[in-house]
């Protein structure tokens, strides 16, 4: 897809503060740090839309941004980082409720892994989570680029054993270094909006 036009529409702490236009979203979820910002901008082709690192501890927002005038992103705050208060965690987790469990313009959710490592148990839950609202999951398995040739198969192998990922949900290799697997991601997305 091409993009003309990508911009951060709100960074909402609440539902209330969601868009209203009733554009069909796809959400993106992955643990802190896995390369979920340079995914998001790989994809829209834009150096710094979404932050990068963007570091935990500081307020957690969902990050709506809206593509060609036909549907958004919308960028749902890390997981996994150990060192969050309890306080911050528990407020993540109503956050997460609060959108996954409502939203009916949400058409699927992009997750990020590293196709590098077993999934944590923090992706497990993730998907699971995700799952329980039966939503479409599309995987990527992002840094591709540090993965040899010869190794990749055992790579994807693990993930999809690792997330135990049902038929129907797509598992897509990824580098946001090289763009390899820029188009497949696109295509996934394509069929939910
Ligand atoms: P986020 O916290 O999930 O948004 O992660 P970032 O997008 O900020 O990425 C975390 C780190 O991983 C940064 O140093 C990125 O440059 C690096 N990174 C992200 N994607 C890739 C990739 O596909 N290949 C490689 N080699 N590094 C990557």
């Amino acid at each position: 897809m091409k993009v003309t036009n990508a911009e951060i529409v709100i960074s909402a702490v609440s539902p209330k503060q969601y868009p209203n236009d009733r554009l069909p979203e796809i959400a993106l979820a992955g643990r802190s740090n896995v390369g979920k910002s340079s995914f998001i901008n790989k994809l829209i082709q834009r150096k710094n839309l979404a932050r990068t690192s963007s570091k935990p501890g500081k307020t957690q927002t969902l990050n709506f941004y809206k593509i060609n005038d036909m549907f958004y992103f919308v960028d749902v705050p890390g997981y996994g980082y150990a060192k969050v208060s309890k306080t911050e965690r528990e407020k993540w987790g109503i956050m997460m409720e609060e959108y996954f469990a409502m939203r009916d313009t949400l058409r699927a959710c992009v997750m990020i892994t590293d196709i590098r490592h077993e999934p944590t148990s923090d992706d497990v839950t993730m998907y699971n989570f995700l799952k329980h609202y039966e939503l479409p999951v599309i995987i990527i398995a992002t840094k591709l680029d540090k993965v040899t040739k010869g190794k990749r198969a055992k790579h994807i192998k693990q993930t999809y054993q690792g997330l135990s990922i049902e038929a129907g949900d797509a598992l897509i290799p990824f580098s946001a270094e090289t763009g390899e697997g820029k188009e497949d991601a696109w295509q996934a997305i394509k069929q939910f909006i």
